[in-house]
């Protein structure tokens, strides 16, 4: 019998006779940690386990613990939940199962929309099947036969989908009574799948057309142990808690009026808008600390300045374009342009540099309604934006300038943790880029410097840049482990060339400038929507809207309390009385709902003594305090952003 050579990764060879199964390489090499291969790579393509060896190949496992390994398992827990549906609807037709980033789904064309009832049967029968560990068979069959297929079975959808195939054979996926049009790869059996749950159901177009019928979508996640599921139901559970549309709503931050004002765009109520403003003093103040000056500029501009820009080719379809007097203008999807005119209004010498715009600038930009998210993804926001016009020799200082600014504002608002990239051209490919050689080189050493020089771990995207230069993307962690997108520092060759925006040199030629944009934040909606999620809406006593409310016990008590808050209003403090005739108990509860951080409960051995009881939203107890100490300690804390 004839036999091929396998080569593992790490260069360990083996000889298997022709027409082995993968699984038994695997468990001939690897024993009983085979077991953990959810499929294999041979010569880098994903298999199925219950392919058979047919030439010299270099052989990967592959586990759960890889992006592949989870997209197959998961992908293949939407098979077997497809052919629950089928078993218990059988009139069900069936559109697409994919792995998503988190889980997976399927479509159904179903009579009447699934009901949680229908989840836990669903569920029910799952379990039946994987406990039958029916085996995953691959078919390869002609095109033609795959028509025949799915219309004797009457699945329009997978007709459908095959019209779009060009290629002459495709794979057809069974186990059990259920069949399947699919690429691949999947487990062996259905036993594989150890732990899973169906999570939700939604309405989903076919194509995600609404012209189209709706289907019914459920979703669900699956994993190797019990453990891992609890513990992700676990996070999925904190995330949903602290989902900042739920907190928004509760704390009466902001709103969005889809329906009657259009969808992506933000109304902030009062404490919302308080919070935003703390935020923005803080940014401005930090920034003209920094040697930067604020500028505003206006919200539309004619097409020409985006055709100058060039943002009116590439960022087109991302644009609000209107007509006015026959002129055609755009709504600024970018601040950028307009700083560059006002450096232009004059000469700039390299005596002046670096210039240093900042501005929070409002931009409106397409997005398709069926992306938009709450405040994470939306189509009207505030940039914290900031431009640095100087010479090639003060970039690498400007840029380490920039970076400290960034981590202090994150750390500021209690973000410890990071995840930082930095995207480099493809050095094999540079004929893709713009801008000189020298430029390159010199902007991406002096952002992979500032990186080292403060010993920031980051991951080096090699030709992840986009074409007009390099950039540094920084992800904050937040409470649960979530990575959000927060400041980026980006080289820009493009926009000096299309402006022609230069200053003189110390040679009295005219040299092209260096322009540098950053958020220090990233959108002001994104930032305020990921900061109520990392903090749950408990926002530290610097930025709570209202830091202190006073809970007179007995109205003749109010003349008390009322004198308090003038007192603290007047140092600064934002403090509401509660007067209303209800219980302390209920007063106080709805403080803590309101996660308000210092209660100061006022009876009357407190008005006698001048004093006030003081309790903290925790729940902590500090007893009774005098009036001038409990402000010292608020503003303290107000001082050291706490
Ligand atoms: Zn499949
Ligand atoms: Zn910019």
């Amino acid at each position: 019998m004839s036999e091929v050579i396998v080569e593992l990764s790490d260069g360990f060879q083996s000889k298997f006779p022709v027409g082995t199964t993968l699984q038994d390489v695997l468990s001939s090499i690897y024993g009983i940690d085979a077991d953990r291969a959810i499929v294999a790579k041979v010569d880098g393509e994903l298999v199925d386990l219950t392919q058979k060896l047919e030439r010299d190949c270099k052989l990967e496992i592959v586990t759960f613990g890889s992006d592949e390994g989870k997209e197959t398992y998961w992908h293949s827990a939407s098979h077997i939940m497809a052919s629950a549906v089928q078993m218990l609807f059988p009139k069900a037709k069936f559109a697409i199962g994919p792995a998503i980033n988190e889980g997976f789904y399927y479509d159904f064309d179903v009579d009447k929309p699934f009901t949680p009832d229908d989840l836990e049967r669903i569920e029910e029968k799952m379990h039946k099947i994987i406990e039958m560990n029916l085996p995953f068979f691959r078919n390869e069959i002609t095109k033609s036969e795959a028509v025949l297929l799915f219309t004797e079975l009457d699945e329009k959808y997978k007709r459908e989908i095959l019209e779009d195939i060009t290629d002459e054979t495709v794979t057809v996926y069974r186990h059990g009574n259920f069949v399947d049009l699919c690429r691949g790869p999947h487990i062996a059996n259905t036993g594989k799948i150890k732990a899973f749950k169906l999570l939700s159901i939604a309405g989903a177009y076919w194509h995600g057309d609404e012209k189209n019928k709706m289907l019914q979508r459920i979703y669900g996640i699956a994993f190797e142990t019990q453990k891992e599921l609890d513990d992700y139901l676990h996070r999925i559970e904190e995330a949903q808690k602290r989902d900042h549309r739920k907190i928004g709503k509760e704390l009466d931050l902001f709103s969005l009026h889809e329906q009657h004002a259009g969808p992506g765009l933000v109304y902030w109520h009062p404490k919302g808008a308080t919070i935003r403003r703390i935020i923005e003093d803080f940014w401005k103040d930090e920034h003209i600390k920094r040697g930067y000056e604020l500028v505003i500029t206006p919200h539309i501009a004619k097409s020409d300045l985006w055709k100058t820009s060039g943002h009116y080719s590439f960022f087109r379809e991302n644009m609000f374009v209107l007509e006015v007097e026959d002129q055609e203008y755009v709504l600024k999807p970018m601040n950028c342009p307009g700083h560059i005119l006002i450096y232009q209004t004059k000469m700039r010498s390299y005596r002046e540099l670096p210039i240093k715009f900042a501005e929070l600038g409002t931009v409106y930009r397409y997005e398709r309604s069926g992306t938009l998210m709450g405040m994470l993804r939306v189509r009207g926001f505030t940039q914290d934006d900031a431009h640095i016009f100087c010479t090639p020799e003060q970039a690498p200082e400007e840029i380490l300038k920039v970076l400290d600014f960034a981590m202090l504002m994150l750390k500021t608002f209690g973000y410890e943790e990071f995840e930082i990239n930095l995207s480099v051209r493809d050095s094999q490919h540079k004929e893709n880029y713009l801008g000189t050689d020298e430029m390159w080189e010199l902007a991406e050493s002096a952002l992979s410097s500032a990186l080292n020089a403060r010993g920031l771990k980051y991951i080096r995207m090699e030709g992840e840049a986009v074409f007009y230069g390099p950039k540094i993307d920084i992800k904050l962690l937040d409470a649960l482990g979530r990575p959000w997108q927060g400041p980026t520092i980006q080289f820009d060759f493009n926009e000096p060339k299309n402006f022609n925006v230069t200053y003189i040199g110390q040679d009295g030629q005219e040299h092209e400038v260096v322009m540098i944009h950053h958020v220090v934040l990233g959108a002001i909606e994104r930032f305020f929507g990921g900061l109520i999620e990392h903090y749950a809406g408990a926002f530290p006593v610097w930025l709570a809207p209202v830091q202190a409310r006073i809970l007179p016990v007995t109205s003749d008590l109010d003349d008390y309390a009322k004198m308090i808050k003038d007192e603290m209003l007047k140092l600064g403090i934002r403090v509401e009385a509660d007067l209303r005739s209800e219980k302390l108990g209920f007063k106080i509860r709805e403080a803590q709902l309101e996660k308000v951080p210092y209660m100061l409960i006022v009876g009357k051995r407190e008005a006698e003594g001048k004093t006030a009881s003081v309790r903290l939203r925790s729940g902590e107890d500090l007893g009774p305090m005098p009036i001038q100490d409990i402000i010292e300690r608020i503003n303290t804390e107000i001082d050291q952003k706490k």
